[in-house]
């Protein structure tokens, strides 16, 4: 079972805010960044740690420090709506971009710009898609970082569509998917219904 639902009350008030359709740019933003902060905080809480001592104002206290290396994968564009929320968790975090546009009438996404950091065979890598619809878009971009060496993902994503979830549990079982909600199908344009319309539409005021 490679999806875990994000059932927190803040995380569902942020959501209703992006689902409003009354909800100005300004607002969406600040809602996609509180509920990104929480979904990355869920995503990453198995990330490893080592054992530290630190010495307070009074005195040693036993600690734990991240010990392993994490690169946040935003997909291109709406996914940069919640890059700067996931910086802000692991500011030692690096960026890798994938550039994947879907074809209006056929929804079928293709590449179109991929940079990676190098070595992210040893990182936990945390792709951050906003919607995961049809799945196309997100298997797509989990092939890039297949290819590239990364085994330890997981994304990030605000609503799911069941489709979207069959997809990468079937080509990616491995990768695990955080989201708060799977909304109930997609409509023939290829969006989730009810979602909350074209994320990088609303995050940019392009609509
Ligand atoms: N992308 C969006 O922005 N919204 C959807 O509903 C589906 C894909």
């Amino acid at each position: 079972m490679s999806i875990h639902i994000v059932d927190h009350p803040l995380v569902h008030d942020a959501l209703a805010t992006l689902r409003d359709k009354r909800t100005t740019p300004e607002y969406f933003r600040r809602a996609a960044t509180q509920i990104s902060v929480l979904l990355a905080a869920e995503a990453l809480r198995d990330l490893p740690t080592s054992d530290v001592t630190v010495d307070t104002p009074i005195g040693p206290a036993e600690g734990r420090r991240v010990s392993t290396d994490v690169v946040v994968v935003p997909i291109l564009r709406a996914g940069l709506g919640m890059l700067d929320a996931v910086l802000e968790m692991v500011p030692s975090a690096r960026v890798g971009h994938i550039g994947l546009q879907r074809n209006e009438t056929t929804a079928v996404a293709s590449q179109y710009y991929s940079k990676l950091p190098p070595g992210v065979d040893r990182s936990v890598v945390l792709m951050v898609d906003p919607m995961l619809a049809t799945g196309g878009s997100a298997v797509a971009a989990l092939d890039v970082l297949r290819l590239a060496g990364a085994t330890r993902v997981r994304i990030i994503c605000i609503v799911a569509a069941p489709e979207g979830v069959r997809l990468v549990e079937e080509r990616h079982p491995d990768v695990a998917i955080y989201t708060p909600v799977v909304d109930r199908s997609l409509n023939a344009q290829k969006y989730i219904v009810p979602g909350l319309g074209d994320f990088g539409d609303r995050l940019y005021g392009t609509l």
